[in-house]
């Protein structure tokens, strides 16, 4: 079955290919994509497929531990073994700008604590 789709979201469209992105790696359920607006040497995001909203909409607990077994495996490739933090930013207050689950990768330099 083909994943859902919102045709007005950003990431449906990135997944769908209408708008182009530096492509880090693809699999059924998700692409890893470069940041366009990078916040370290390392920014990527993993984007699933299905548009889900965010973590309090995703009902998938097994697809949302993979998504995270993939963030460790992208900071392994990355070369990130002095550390990395990985950020999933939720609604408003968590300051989640695009309304379709991404997680964030981030690393290359130290990182500062707390966010803003
Ligand atoms: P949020 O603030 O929702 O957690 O993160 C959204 C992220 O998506 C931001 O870091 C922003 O730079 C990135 N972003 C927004 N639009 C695009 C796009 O079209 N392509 C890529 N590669 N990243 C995007
Ligand atoms: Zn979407």
């Amino acid at each position: 079955m083909a994943p859902q789709k919102d045709s007005n979201c950003i990431f449906c469209k990135v997944v769908d290919k209408q708008i182009p992105s530096k492509l880090v790696k693809e699999s059924n359920d998700y692409v890893v994509i470069r940041d366009i607006n990078p916040q370290a040497p390392t920014h990527v995001l993993i984007v699933p497929k299905q548009h889900v909203r965010n973590i309090a909409e995703f009902e998938d607990a097994d697809a949302l531990g993979r998504l995270f077994q993939v963030a460790r495996d992208i900071a392994n490739n990355e070369g990130l073994e002095n550390g990395f933090r990985v950020v999933v930013n939720t609604g408003t207050d968590g300051g989640q700008t695009v309304d379709h689950l991404h997680i964030h990768v981030l690393g290359g330099r130290a990182l500062g604590w707390p966010p803003g």
